[in-house]
């Protein structure tokens, strides 16, 4: 039996901690959207290196969970969300934490940003097996998408998980939120030291740090940080700077 064919979002444990971490459950639909999900990652896996989150169990803490935990700072999910939101993913890879926002939330309009080509490719076919019609993707640097009229401080939301160093994820996504809008970096361990330098860093950028949570994922009880960062003023144009300097050097 291949892993695609195990069940993974369907198991009563797991709706019961839906209900204890996020005071909300999947639908029927939306538990077969997820399987689906899984499905078409395992197997686009055969082509491509999308993921190493492979088991059944593993995919269903640290994809769909991780990524649905991030957008619901203290476990409430982010106020209006349900309404509609403009939200960005930054380095969706293959399509987290981008897709299953976008599943859970069909108001909202859902951006899935990637510089390779073969990961927005395959996420086009995804979206379409999905028939996902309020998530689209783009290509490109977002050193540069963050210089685009049509872009920058656009969303409502930008979400960043697995990208780079929290400098550079702090200037890859506020250039991108608009006033008053919110931007989220997922991350593994955080220190207080980190938090003193990032807070000049965000300041530069138009930015507060609003909060900065610390939980432990489910099953593996892995530690985890979300950083909540809100945009208080317009970030100075010189921000995203070029391609490749965020990175190599960190505001
Ligand atoms: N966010 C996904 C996740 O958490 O599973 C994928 C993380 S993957 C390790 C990092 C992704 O970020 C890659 O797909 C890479 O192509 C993309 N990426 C890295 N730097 C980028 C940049 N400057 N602009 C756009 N995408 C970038």
């Amino acid at each position: 039996m291949g892993l695609e064919s195990l069940p993974i979002a369907n198991l009563p444990e797991m709706a019961e901690i839906w209900q204890k971490t996020l005071n909300w459950q999947p639908t029927t639909d939306q538990a077969q959207q997820f399987q689906k999900l899984y499905q078409l990652i395992i197997a686009g896996n055969r082509q491509l290196n999308l993921t190493r989150i492979t088991e059944p169990d593993e995919f269903w803490e640290k994809h769909l969970w991780d990524s649905l935990r991030g957008i619901a700072p203290k476990q409430v999910f982010i106020p209006g969300i349900e309404k509609g939101k403009r939200i960005i993913d930054i380095g969706t890879g293959a399509g987290f934490p981008g897709i299953p926002i976008s599943l859970i939330f069909p108001n909202s309009q859902v951006t899935l940003l990637d510089s390779t080509g073969k990961k927005i490719t395959f996420i086009e076919t995804v979206l379409s097996a999905l028939t996902l019609n309020n998530a689209k993707t783009l290509l490109g640097r977002v050193e540069e998408i963050g210089q685009q009229i049509q872009h920058r401080q656009q969303y409502d939301l930008a979400v960043i998980r697995a990208v780079s160093n929290v400098f550079a994820c702090a200037e890859y996504s506020l250039p991108l939120v608009r006033k008053g809008g919110l931007a989220v970096i997922y991350r593994g361990t955080w220190t207080q030291a980190e938090n003193e330098s990032l807070e000049a860093a965000v300041e530069q950028l138009g930015g507060v740090i609003e909060l900065i949570e610390e939980f432990s994922t489910p099953l593996s009880n892995s530690i985890r940080h979300c950083l909540y960062l809100r945009k208080v003023s317009s970030t100075p144009i010189s921000f995203p700077r070029g391609v490749g300097i965020p990175n190599q050097k960190p505001i």
